[in-house]
């Protein structure tokens, strides 16, 4: 998971989005709103709906390669995710802020699963409804706890085996609320299951031979046209965050890199201009 981003709705959009916004935060109680926001999300989220096209328009230009879903980067992303669910904060069931392009894989188990650090002592609480909930109450107010690709760099929380797993871990010191924070972001989005090992071992084979193919032909005297097109080709392939990670690891963990993925350290050694794509 990579930091998204962000681009802009058309005025037009925005002003739809806070109209309907507006109706449900018009509601007197919050069980009302929760069913005003279920209501008209499922009024106006709909194919032929001019504002909600636009939405999944811009949201797929922010995604990674062709339409890959911003959480695992694996699977098509085909449906509009509440960053902050909106069962639960339906005073945001209308905010682009709030948006992403997720995969029904990880949109699914997701669903209403959300936590906070509670904001009167801090402690991790989950705010997850019980699933038959007649009578709504508000969730514990505190800061959330899943990382937000919108507003955060996901990779200062996490990072990605790429010499050996292929799996993610926490960068912050265990017994932290950053460490948590990327704890429960691996768990809750399942980062580390399904296939995604398989799908990001292949990436990597991917980006090492279109790094390889680009130094070939850069030294063979290619044009800029076709170097434009071979670096086009690492920007737009599947799972940006192993690129970012074997970026990352050259920067950081040069000499490890070094002994264990020699290749791929010639490559950027051969071709440091490869560090700013
Ligand atoms: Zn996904």
């Amino acid at each position: 998971m990579i930091r998204l981003v962000i681009q802009d709705l058309s005025a037009e959009a925005a002003d739809n989005l806070d109209t309907w916004q507006g109706k449900v935060d018009d509601k007197p109680t919050f069980s009302e709103k929760v069913s005003e926001a279920k209501r008209l999300w499922k009024l106006k989220n709909k194919k032929n709906n001019a504002t909600f096209k636009e939405v999944k328009s811009v949201l797929t230009q922010m995604c990674s390669g062709v339409r890959r879903c911003c959480y695992c980067e694996d699977s098509l992303a085909d449906e509009v995710e509440h960053i902050h669910p909106k069962d639960i904060y339906p005073e945001m069931v209308f905010q682009w802020d709030n948006y992403l392009y997720a995969c029904g894989p990880c949109n699914g188990p997701k669903n209403n699963n959300f936590a906070v650090f509670r904001q009167q002592d801090g402690v991790f609480e989950e705010v997850t409804p019980p699933r038959s909930n007649p009578n709504p109450a508000p969730p514990t107010p505190g800061d959330p706890v899943l990382v937000n690709p919108r507003s955060e760099d996901p990779m200062g929380f996490l990072m990605l085996d790429i010499m050996d797993s292929f799996f993610f871990s926490e960068i912050p010191a265990d017994g932290t609320r950053d460490y948590k924070r990327a704890e429960y972001t691996i768990e809750l989005l399942r980062l580390n299951g399904r296939d995604l090992k398989d799908a990001r071992e292949n990436a990597f084979e991917n980006y090492v031979s279109r790094l390889s193919r680009y130094v070939t032909r850069r030294d063979a005297g290619a044009n800029q046209a076709e170097l434009g097109k071979l670096i086009g080709g690492i920007k737009t392939e599947a799972h940006p965050t192993v690129w970012a990670e074997m970026k990352r690891y050259f920067r950081d963990f040069n000499q490890a890199m070094q002994q264990q993925l020699p290749e791929l350290w010639g490559l950027f050694s051969q071709a440091p201009e490869a560090l700013n794509w």
